[in-house]
């Protein structure tokens, strides 16, 4: 069996023991900015617009929302606080692919992948320039992204993806001198596909806009019923009722309201650690004077990026998926996941031997079959529904918010009109049978990960049915 890197370099565990011990479990994200309280939802609204959940698909669709109709009232109604779940936790990616990477989209979508690669960079261009617009503060930069080889297999993959424009190939001395790691064989560097953000600030931000646009936002307001007559919706809520003709679902990895739609996200934990600021010499020791975005290229990779205040975010690798598909706090303590990133994050940067980790997280992401998102609608268009963005939602959001409001607006758009909104992902089978599924695909994907990348007879069968198991 072939090892990883990370096995071949594994560190003491005393000191994966010393980084972790004052590291708080909470997003560094929103304990690093104050996203305010908002009041609970009381009494029976009628509005033009009701948007469920404010992550960014939410308030994506809010603020979009009131610039195609400005004379809309819209309310959204969030169960906790803007920005606490996925939009609160994510490493800050602003990635234009709207199809999980290039390989998917194209084997997925052959036909429009042209389309869909072009539109994803449209909708990143549109985020920038919203970001200027707008004035938001949330560390936006377009340093584009670094995918690195760490196996001399993973080399000769690069060197096919690589076309010289949007991919550049650096051999092993190049990668070098961006980012300092004795892991590193070789990179693409991809200048215009990647923004970095502060997740949290973006959300506190556009939470800003949205408010200031006029719309109603509405925290601890946690809507349970769904119910449609032929002119509106009525949600009810602990605190009353609110009546729209459109509702937009954005509830991401939480259970769909559209029962037919339960089976086709679960949710998986994704874990990420979150390091004090580097020191003027640990960072000179490490390079990354372009802050680009970091991934690896194994089944189960990491991702990493450095921070507008010198931190170094590390994340990914395990993928963890709860028999019976429930999202608890309880979950979100992992040591074992923990562990294994700060040894595989001393594996990568030696030379940081004695930094901390200040905070430690995990987040649920609400993967589907085919790794991006997907469009649903109900009760005669008045309801749409958009999830499945799959660890890369940043900013797919916003494309999701557009086609859920030309949906409702009862539009046949270039949108609408694509195959990837058209169609739908196979759910995922119901329990007893998804979990050991899952574990089976991990199993899997571990595997190939230790034999060179080759994918076993399992997951070329799971391919060939366009299935499939990511973060
Ligand atoms: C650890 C982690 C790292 C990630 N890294 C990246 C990355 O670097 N780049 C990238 O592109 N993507 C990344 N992602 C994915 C990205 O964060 C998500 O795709 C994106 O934030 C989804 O936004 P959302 O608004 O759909 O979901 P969320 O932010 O999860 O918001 C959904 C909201 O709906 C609310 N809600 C649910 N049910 C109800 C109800 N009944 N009533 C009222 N409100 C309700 C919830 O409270 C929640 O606030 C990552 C995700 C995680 C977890």
């Amino acid at each position: 069996m072939h090892t990883t890197v990370f096995e071949r370099h594994s560190v003491s565990e005393s000191l994966i023991d010393e980084s972790l011990a004052g590291s708080k479990n909470a997003s560094f994200w929103v304990d690093d900015v104050e996203i305010p309280s908002l009041s609970r939802y009381a009494g029976t609204t009628h509005c033009d617009l009701a948007v469920v959940g404010a992550g960014y698909t939410g308030l994506w669709t809010a603020l979009l929302a009131k610039q195609r109709h400005p004379e809309w009232r819209v309310v959204v109604l969030e169960a906790k606080t803007p920005g606490w779940a996925a939009s609160g936790r994510n490493g800050g990616f602003v990635e234009s692919t709207l199809t999980h990477g290039e390989s998917n989209g194209k084997s997925r979508y052959p036909k429009e992948y042209d389309l869909l690669d072009q539109a994803g960079l449209d909708n990143l261009d549109a985020i920038e320039k919203t970001v200027k617009e707008f004035g938001w503060d949330c560390d936006f930069s377009r340093s584009g992204s670094l995918a690195v080889a760490l196996e001399d297999h993973e080399v000769e993959w690069l060197k096919e993806s690589a076309d010289g424009e949007r991919e550049i190939f650096l051999d092993q001395a190049e990668t070098l001198q961006r980012v300092n790691s004795p892991t590193y064989l070789a990179a693409t560097f991809s200048p215009r596909d990647t923004a970095m953000v502060h997740p949290g600030k973006l959300a506190k931000e556009m939470l800003r806009s949205v408010r200031d646009s006029g719309v109603e936002v509405f925290s601890h307001s946690s809507f349970s019923s769904l119910n449609a007559s032929t002119e509106k919706v009525t949600l009810g809520l602990a605190g009353g009722e609110i009546h729209a003709p459109r509702v937009a679902l954005a509830t991401n990895a939480f259970p769909s309201h559209l029962r037919r739609y339960r089976l086709h996200t679960v949710p998986v934990y994704d874990y990420v650690l979150m390091s004090e600021p580097l020191s003027a010499a640990q960072k000179k020791s490490v390079g990354w004077t372009g802050k680009e975005g970091i991934a690896d290229l194994a089944n189960q990779f990491h991702y990493y990026r450095i921070t507008a205040d010198d931190r170094i975010l590390f994340g990914g690798y395990d993928a963890i998926y709860h028999y019976g598909g429930k999202i608890r706090r309880s979950y979100e303590e992992r040591p074992e996941s923990y562990r294994k990133l700060a040894s595989h994050f001393f594996t990568t940067f030696p030379q940081l031997e004695g930094l901390r980790f200040s905070h430690r997280w995990a987040g649920v992401i609400d993967t589907c079959s085919r790794f991006s998102a997907f469009f649903a609608t109900a009760h005669q268009s008045r309801v749409a529904y958009a999830a499945g963005f799959t660890g890369l939602g940043v900013a797919a959001t916003r494309f999701a918010a557009d086609v859920m409001l030309d949906q409702l607006d009862g539009e046949r758009t270039w949108r609408t009109e694509l195959e990837m909104v058209k169609s739908m992902p196979m759910p995922f089978p119901p329990e007893p049978l998804c979990y050991p599924a899952v574990q089976a695909t991990r199993a899997a994907l571990d595997a190939a990960d230790h034999n060179y990348g080759k994918r076993g007879l399992f997951l070329k069968t799971l391919d060939a049915f366009g299935l499939g198991f990511d973060s």
